[in-house]
């Protein structure tokens, strides 16, 4: 059973992406603040240059996050839950938020986001639900997932995978991406438009991505 992603689905390419636009509704610039909620991010410096208003980097034709293949190792009816680490678990902590939001950048409540990914050895588990979960974006749009940076495994960089699913709309299956990585520029699948915007917090990372789903 020898399962390669390298064989996705040929990923859509090309597709202006809004995620990296949309950051700025996070305040969460490369080196901005962190961990700030998202509507209230951007009050600390009003120079012209830092005054960017929650929806001022998210415009009416901003794109759909693009798509990614789903890979071999998605299953179905995770646990809901917030927070994917568990008691022991070995990684890097990682804090990942961020919002869902319409292409007319309105945010997306109760949107399903599902998040799987491998450990800190690179290993998935197929048996359980070991790093799997799904959650719910509350009334803002929002959903914050805590969980471990993954590992590597051969033939793909660093990635999270994860669907997410507006109220009765249909799945946007993708994956997330690390800023950094060597094996970026190798990797067959990866989009820089699914970058993460991370940053070190102390000794665990905080990264967010705004999701943009056609309604
Ligand atoms: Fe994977």
């Amino acid at each position: 059973m020898e399962l390669n992603e390298q064989n996705p689905d040929k990923p859509s390419r090309r597709i202006v992406l809004k995620a990296i636009a949309a950051l700025p509704v996070l305040g969460l610039s490369a080196c901005g603040d962190a961990g700030s909620s998202p509507v209230t991010a951007t009050s600390a410096s009003p120079s012209p240059a830092a005054t960017l208003s929650p929806t001022a980097q998210c415009t009416d034709d901003d794109d759909p996050t693009p798509s990614q293949t789903e890979g071999p190792y998605f299953t179905p009816s995770s646990p809901l839950r917030t927070s994917l680490v568990e008691t022991g678990m070995a990684g890097t902590r990682l804090s990942l938020s961020g919002l869902v939001l319409s292409t007319a950048c309105a945010p997306v409540p109760q949107s399903l986001v599902d998040f799987w990914q491998c450990d800190d050895a690179g290993v998935y588990d197929n048996a359980g639900y070991r790093l799997r979960g799904h959650q719910f974006t509350d009334a803002s749009g929002r959903f914050v997932l805590e969980t471990i940076v993954p590992g590597l495994y051969p033939g793909r960089t660093r990635h999270i995978h994860v669907k997410v699913q507006a109220p009765s709309r249909g799945v946007l299956t993708t994956q997330l991406y690390f800023p950094g990585e060597p094996r970026n520029a190798s990797d067959g699948i990866f989009n820089a438009d699914l970058l993460l915007a991370v940053q070190s917090a102390g000794g665990a990372q905080q990264a967010t991505f705004n999701f943009v789903v056609q309604l």
